[in-house]
């Protein structure tokens, strides 16, 4: 691994992850003047913010009496670590070295050293590993239903999701929203969800559940089109229609670039010791999913967090090598938060805006600028959607307002993203004089999108 180059500052501590235990093991430490670098993790091991950006309603973390989205959860937390001073580097970490003292940690732009460090970095979905799994990937199978339910070829058609757990449960009832009706693909013979969520299923008419059965493969065209079913006692295979199906069927541990340097479990979760978050190496913690496989929770992962802060906090303490970042000011200023833009219309419409919502604005400006013309499509409570946006609100200033970004709401302007054959959110798709230059699925770096806008200017 390379020396530390534009980073060779030694900092106190790093956190990597940016789930419910990244930021609250970061707030702990930004209190305690550590001045914590959270490394938020991009694509390689799920989406800044971690699991819950893909999620609806959470309904158990304390606090929030009426539930609260899984994205504004997310925002909350991570306002809070900002606010106390956490300094965020949002990249995935790509390699480690921790036989070195200082640790080394590698992102794709800077090598940075520290004496402490939490892994936060959860857990991410697992596939089936069918045949025509990755020939109809983001065309009708997808592992979060939250994300591309709202899909307009899902719109009125049948759909399915498989597993049985609480997450399962969950995206199959969600899925009805938009499906005609959804199959529950089960391989044992009951659900392992929560007792409430089970009622939820069970009373749904629109959700019909098939005991004992694996899905074996799908098939279609340009689109899936059915499932292949086998039931777990027989040979025999049945085909039934469908045009999307939802993975929900656990999760592995994001621990590949530790292998070799910690200790793991079989599965691959961070060993720690019972009940406290000290791994096999001195002055590395872990917290959360990561080293977690059995409660696997928000406000577990929240509290694994602060626990792992303290015991660094002790540890760098302990071992005289803190070094205390002083505040300019006693009180932190208030938290930031976000604005949304409003809906362009004939009556608002405002060409030296750079950033438009709606259809309106994406008729006039396709047919009358010579502008690259980036179009965001999102849909609501999608969290890698949530992730995006920002992004791409600071592109605006970095290209010098040399182009528009116009989101479209693919429940709202369901018409223009069939036209766009948008088959997920988030999608994104670069116009110039009206020809489609490109186009980019899920969340992205920045410097990607600028790449190619620059190379249009
Ligand atoms: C669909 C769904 C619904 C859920 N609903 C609920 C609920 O209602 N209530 C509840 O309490 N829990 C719920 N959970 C569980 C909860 O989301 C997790 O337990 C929790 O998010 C775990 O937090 P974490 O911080 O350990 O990890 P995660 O949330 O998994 O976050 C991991 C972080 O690490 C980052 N990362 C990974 N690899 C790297 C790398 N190489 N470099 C840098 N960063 C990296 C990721 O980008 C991410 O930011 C749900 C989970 C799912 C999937």
């Amino acid at each position: 691994m390379g020396e530390a180059n534009n980073y060779s500052k030694i900092e106190n501590l790093v956190i990597i992850g940016s789930g419910p235990a990244g930021y609250t093991a970061a707030i702990y430490a930004a209190r305690a003047n550590l001045s914590p670098i959270v490394i938020t993790g991009y694509e390689k091991g799920g989406i800044p913010g971690g699991q819950l950006m893909t999620t609806t309603f959470v309904e158990n973390f304390p606090g929030f009496p009426n539930g609260i989205i899984g994205p504004q959860l997310m925002d909350l937390i991570k306002a809070q670590a900002l606010r106390w001073g956490s300094n965020l580097l949002e990249e995935d970490v790509l390699e480690v070295d921790l036989k070195q003292k200082p640790f080394l940690i590698k992102t794709s732009t800077k090598t940075l050293r520290t004496n402490a460090l939490i892994i936060a970095t959860g857990a991410s979905a697992n596939k089936l590993g069918i045949p025509n799994e990755s020939k109809y990937w983001s065309k009708g199978i997808s592992a979060c239903a939250i994300c591309d339910g709202a899909t307009p070829q899902f719109k009125n058609e049948d759909l399915a999701v498989v597993g049985g757990g609480d997450s399962a449960c969950e995206e199959a009832v969600y899925l009805t929203k938009y499906g005609s009706r959804v199959h529950l693909i089960v391989r044992s013979k009951a659900l392992k969800a929560s007792a409430a969520m089970v009622d939820r299923v069970i009373s749904n008419r629109q959700i019909k559940i098939h005991w004992e059965t694996e899905l074996i493969n799908v098939e279609g065209q340009e689109w899936m089109t059915n499932l292949i079913l086998k039931r777990s006692n027989s040979e025999l295979t049945e085909k039934v229609k469908a045009k999307g199906v939802f993975y929900a069927i656990g999760h592995t541990p994001n621990t590949e670039i530790f292998k070799g340097q910690l200790n793991l479990d079989e599965k691959g979760y961070i060993l720690t010791k019972q009940g406290r978050p000290e791994t096999s190496l001195f002055g590395v913690f872990a917290a959360g999913d990561v080293c977690d496989s059995e409660w696997r929770q928000g406000i577990t992962a929240a509290g694994s967090g602060c626990k792992a802060a303290l015991a660094a906090e002790r540890w760098l303490s302990n071992e005289k090598l803190t070094k205390l970042v002083k505040r300019k000011e006693v009180e932190p200023s208030q938290a930031n938060k976000d604005i949304e833009s409003e809906i362009s219309t004939k009556e608002n419409f405002n060409e030296n805006v750079l950033w438009h919502k709606g259809s309106y604005a994406l008729k006039k400006l396709y047919h009358e600028s010579k502008s690259p013309i980036l179009v965001i499509y999102t849909s609501p409570n999608c969290g890698p959607c949530h992730v995006l946006k920002p992004q791409l609100r600071k592109l605006i200033n970095e290209l010098n307002g040399k182009a528009y970004f116009i989101e479209i709401n693919i429940e709202e302007d369901e018409d223009i993203a069939k036209q766009g054959g948008v088959t997920g959110t988030p999608t994104v798709q670069l116009f110039q004089s009206k020809k489609l230059i490109n186009e980019w699925r899920g969340v992205k770096q920045r410097s990607e999108f600028k790449k190619v806008i620059n190379n249009l200017l």
